[in-house]
């Protein structure tokens, strides 16, 4: 069930002859047209691929955007009694599901090339620590996965004072903002521990939602809190590590046979301040 309905394109492709009718593409003048010079045109009927090659061999399965990404689908829960609220699922109606990855240790040099070619824009929670003089790297998402605050050096946030947890948090946003441009609106705690104090720094440092997670990708495989598959509303955990690619290739694999499609987390945490 797609909630637009499978549109399904059909495309005239010629296949054969590589003169394409492009605008930019200027072509020499038309050579003599000699009766064995045949050029051939197939006609095609095609859809979407729902997959291509990846990196190694591999296959990337691909999805289609179901709503225009970047486009606000839901607020987040509002900041009560100056704390964030804390997310760990997504309500949503829709066969939607939300990928993030962590830290950002390891710049593993197909990460982008797996988002654009799948089709699918994970929400990024980098460390300063993983940022600061790699700006190049992560400069390399533009546009594919928006990126989001972790702490400056990944600390146990629990039971810590309000100026380190507020350091941490706020020191964190601040430098993903002068390295990559723009200030991070969701945050989450490092090993997934908080408390009151973190909450209430993370308002104090300008975000809009704490975010768990309900689901978690280790060496290639997909590890759910409950049950045996993904479900819509679901966030699913992975980090920059050495198995990247298994690791998203597992998650992509496991929306597929599970039927969901993966949507970009902010759409559904939009900041409740903001005016549209
Ligand atoms: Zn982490």
């Amino acid at each position: 069930m797609r909630p637009r309905g499978v549109a399904v394109l059909v495309a005239v492709v010629a296949v054969v002859g590589g003169c394409s009718s492009r605008p930019e593409a200027r072509q020499e003048p038309p050579a003599p047209v000699s009766a064995a010079a045949t050029t051939t045109t197939a006609t095609t009927t095609t859809a979407p691929p729902t997959a291509v090659p990846g990196p190694g061999g591999t296959t990337i399965p691909v999805f289609q955007q179901p709503y225009a990404f970047g486009t606000p689908q839901r607020q987040a829960p509002p900041i009560v009694d100056g704390m964030v609220p804390v997310v760990r699922r997504i309500e949503t109606d829709r066969p939607y599901v939300f990928i993030t990855v962590d830290d950002g240790a390891v710049r593993h040099p197909a990460a982008a090339e797996l988002m654009r070619k799948s089709g699918v824009e994970p929400s990024l929670f980098l460390n300063s620590k993983h940022v600061d003089g790699y700006a190049e790297y992560w400069k390399g998402f533009d546009g594919l996965a928006p990126v989001h605050a972790h702490t400056a050096t990944h600390p146990d946030l629990t039971g810590t004072p309000y100026e380190f947890q507020r350091q941490e948090i706020c020191g964190n946003a601040e430098l993903l903002r002068t390295r990559l441009g723009a200030r991070p609106k969701l945050f989450r705690p490092p090993f997934g521990n908080f408390d009151l104090t973190t909450r209430r720094a993370a308002a104090d440092c300008g975000f809009t939602a704490l975010v768990m997670w309900t689901a978690a990708v280790n060496d290639g495989v997909v590890q759910f809190q409950a049950g045996a598959r993904l479900n819509a509303g679901d966030i699913v955990l992975m980090h920059f590590r050495h198995t990247f690619v298994e690791d998203f290739l597992a998650f992509l694999e496991r929306c597929k046979a599970d039927g969901l499609t993966p949507v970009v987390l902010d759409d559904f945490l939009a900041d409740p301040k903001a005016t549209v």
